[in-house]
């Protein structure tokens, strides 16, 4: 075994943001899942893990394996349409990196994370979530589906036995803005906050914006402003500082400049880690509706509503990353903190505990060209995990 590397894992952050990098002015990628840049990494990345001395798998669904210890470490090689070089690269390479100093450690690197046919698609495959033949049938923006796309990428091995793991931990940027605003290095996340979504659709009276007296108008757009305030006001008792809700997708209908405008619709989605306040939140926010619609003579429909559960992170595995966190950095330069991001983590965790530890991102910045880490927080972040994996061994 070799000793822990940080100046060849930093080396081989920079091999990998190679492989589809697009510009010299910034540090960004195009890795969108099974595109050639993407196979390209995940050959490059199969090559690394038999050179650590783990066995390479590429499953069917295009999850890379390197198959040692039973404690999983991996994230995601696969890219936005403007990738991040660290986003998902940091928890690979920095699992390939703890793997060389460590026997107890497996490393992968899920396919499809950032959404090009699903979301999470390959760990939600692996996970049992969504099956192989389901997942085949998705398509993305161009109609190609991932049945057909994966085919760039021929498997050379079964999907390993979740069995044959013991635990999952995610290193990851943090993707917003708490720790670079704090000035603090590491966060050891508690859990991966829930979402849940409505549909909205408010119906009032279209007319002619020039004939139609104000006192006369039942105007859809007034409801959605009024629902936007009521809103907020009924939240302001029950969220907490990490709670967000977003009026998000809005159709106005007519949509012209002299129609008084007769039907609005829009999507309400709201997150916390917690299930209880996402029930409280949910309540809070239908009321808010229904007065809203009585009140400006609106018509409502409310959508049944969809999303995810939150999802905790593993106590015993919280407290190893604490614990190194807390041995690499000084008091108080770390904290625990929810991920208002979704993770491979979520689907991993139906299977075996899971932990996730979070790198500051640089003025919060993701999913973006300018997305950056400090390279000594990247350091930091790879021995804060390094540290975790040998608790646990
Ligand atoms: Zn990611």
């Amino acid at each position: 075994m070799a000793d822990l590397d940080p100046d060849r894992f930093l080396a081989e952050l920079h091999a990998l943001r190679a492989i589809g990098g697009v510009s010299d002015a910034h540090k960004g990628v195009v890795r969108r899942a099974f595109s050639p840049e993407d196979v390209a990494a995940r050959l490059w990345l199969a090559e690394q893990f038999a050179e650590a001395g783990l066995e390479p798998v590429i499953d069917p669904a295009g999850n890379v394996w390197g198959l040692g210890g039973p404690l999983l470490i991996g994230s995601h090689t696969d890219t936005q349409p403007e990738g991040g070089w660290l986003d998902g690269a940091l928890g690979v390479i920095a699992g390939l990196a703890v793997a060389r100093a460590n026997p107890g450690v497996s490393v992968v690197s899920f396919q499809d994370e950032e959404g090009r046919f699903g979301a999470t698609t390959g760990s939600e495959i692996w996970s049992g979530a969504l099956p192989l033949a389901e997942a085949d049938a998705l398509t993305d923006l161009d109609g190609v589906s991932f049945g057909t796309a994966r085919r760039a990428l021929p498997a050379t091995g079964d999907f390993p036995d979740p069995a044959r793991f013991a635990a999952y931990l995610e290193a990851h940027i943090e993707q917003g803005p708490v720790l670079d605003t704090a000035g603090e290095r590491a966060g050891v996340v508690t859990a991966i906050v829930g979402l849940r979504q409505i549909d909205v659709t408010l119906t009032g009276r279209q007319n002619h914006a020039g004939t139609t007296p104000m006192h006369l108008r039942v105007d859809a757009l007034r409801g959605l402003s009024d629902a936007d305030h009521a809103i907020r006001d009924a939240l302001r008792n029950i969220a907490t500082p990490q709670s967000v809700w977003t009026i998000g997708h809005v159709q106005l209908h007519p949509n012209a400049p002299s129609a008084v405008p007769g039907r609005v619709r829009f999507t309400v989605q709201w997150r916390d880690a917690e299930a209880g306040r996402l029930d409280r939140m949910e309540a809070a926010i239908r009321d808010a509706l229904d007065a809203v619609a009585a009140s400006a003579r609106l018509a409502l429909e409310v959508s049944e509503t969809s999303g995810l559960p939150p999802v905790a992170m593993d106590p015993d595995l919280q407290d190893a990353l604490a614990a190194a966190a807390a041995e690499v950095e000084a008091p108080g330069a770390w904290r625990r903190m929810p991920s208002g991001a979704l993770h491979d983590a979520t689907n991993v965790s139906r299977l075996m505990p899971v932990g996730m530890l979070f790198a500051p991102s640089i003025g919060g910045i993701s999913h973006a060209f300018e997305e950056d880490t400090a390279e000594a927080d990247l350091v930091t972040c790879l021995r804060i995990l390094a540290g975790a994996a040998a608790r646990l061994a």
